[in-house]
């Protein structure tokens, strides 16, 4: 017994010591590769690259076909696990990174090939998460509590539609509230973190897209955020946007990455973003967990109402009571996790999807049939907004409790190492 102790001890200190950063960069290259050739069959799949231009143009001559991409990353999954555990917290940090994005990977391409998966078999094996299941019970009391607090008589989500109508921000207006929107979550981000110098980025407008606002990052620290003007913008989304997509939300995120994995470490990887991954839980839950962290509690209503409300020429005295509102809407949320699952398990059809969504989560119909859209195109990645969000919140709170400037460091180092949606638990 003794014996055989002594030589567990023996073989974990050879491994630890033969542990090789270059083989594991090297991982990292081939890992990268395979991002951009599963890209190659998956138009949404890489959502931002900023590494070697060679590298792309390489797979684009060899155009790997999925059963390649996905023999590949199953081989590179079993040689980072025969790899030694590093010691170091963050090395290790990397290597489970990496290996969790690979298997997500080798679902993705089973899914692209027509394997069907449970809508919770599916956000476990890409995102490393599976969302709580929820009755119509469950919303129809949330929904009643809503009933008591909006104003007139007859359905909720006509009363709702009314009262939301004093809301909406002018088209023409649109561009200086959400400029005034993105300097509010900036400065308050700047307050608490170091950004990397010159990092930058410029707003398009756009329509006819599944999604309300889009980041898509270029590298060297600079951002391309898109809004679609498809559908009335109401006075919340600008601080939404701005700060989901902006500070300290993506833009944030992509760019400490940029400055402390790939710069300062060199490690590759993060020079590609897979959306189909772990990852975009961890992105999409710190950009809305995000907002709270710069504008937390009555703060929010407090700033809008001084420094939106008048851009937007909205009336102030209402915005209190607008918030006191979307905080209840937004604790339907899960409802939309609902339709989602049902839709894609096949329990319901598209229209009804769309019925689920204003019937719980309150949604107009109109964003309820946008909504089915992002479903069909990224199905069960609908979970990272609001599951994420949890997530995320509670390993900060749990690292941090309520202390601010705390809550900021802890958030700070998430976005600044690799982790995984299991990881949060910890
Ligand atoms: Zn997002």
């Amino acid at each position: 017994m003794l014996k055989k102790l002594a030589a567990l001890v023996f073989i974990t200190t050879a491994c630890a010591s033969s542990y090789d950063p270059q083989a594991m960069n090297h991982a990292a290259e081939s890992y990268v590769k395979l991002v951009l050739a599963m890209g190659e069959h998956d138009a949404d799949y890489v959502d931002a690259y900023y590494g070697p231009p060679e590298w792309r143009a390489q797979i684009r001559a060899k155009k790997p076909s999925l059963d390649e991409i996905r023999a590949g990353a199953v081989a590179l999954h079993d040689e980072l696990m025969a790899m030694p555990a590093p010691r170091d917290h963050m090395l290790a940090l990397r290597r489970a990174y990496l290996s969790r994005q690979l298997e997500a990977l080798v679902a993705r391409v089973d899914i692209v090939k027509g394997k069907k998966l449970k809508f919770d078999e599916e956000s476990k094996a890409i995102y490393d998460a599976v969302a709580p299941h929820n009755s119509e019970a469950y919303f129809e009391t949330l929904t009643k509590e809503l009933d008591r607090e909006l104003p007139g008589k007859g359905p909720i989500i006509e009363r709702l539609d009314a009262f939301r109508k004093d809301f909406i921000i002018p088209k023409e207006k649109l561009d200086d509230v959400f400029k005034a929107a993105i300097e509010g979550c900036r400065s308050r981000t700047l307050q608490h973190m170091t950004l990397p110098p010159g990092e930058s980025f410029r707003v398009e407008y756009v329509t006819n897209k599944s999604w309300s606002g889009y980041n898509w990052y270029q590298g060297n620290f600079v951002s391309l955020i898109q809004v679609n003007t498809d559908l009335p913008i109401y006075i919340d989304r600008a601080i939404d946007l701005a700060c989901h997509e902006g500070y300290p939300g993506h833009h944030v995120y992509n760019s400490l990455l940029e400055k402390n994995l790939v710069r300062d470490r060199g490690w590759v990887e993060f020079t590609v973003y897979p959306l189909f991954s772990p990852q975009s839980l961890i992105a999409e839950g710190s950009a809305n967990y995000g907002i709270d962290i710069a504008f937390p509690g009555a703060e929010r209503a407090a700033w809008e109402k001084t420094h939106l409300f008048p851009i937007a020429g909205l009336d102030p005295s209402r915005a209190t009571l607008y918030y006191r509102i979307q905080d209840l809407t937004s604790k339907l949320s899960y409802a939309g996790n609902e339709a989602a699952r049902r839709y894609l398990d096949g329990e319901i059809n598209a229209a009804q999807a769309a019925e689920w969504l204003t019937k719980y989560s309150l949604t107009s119909p109109a964003r309820a049939k946008q909504r089915v859209k992002f479903i069909d195109q990224y199905r069960s990645y609908v979970i990272n907004y609001n599951l994420g969000k949890d997530l995320v919140r509670q390993y900060v709170e749990r690292h941090a409790g309520t202390n601010d400037e705390k809550r900021w460091r802890v958030f700070a180092d998430l976005l600044s190492s690799p982790r995984l949606p299991s990881d949060l638990s910890k």
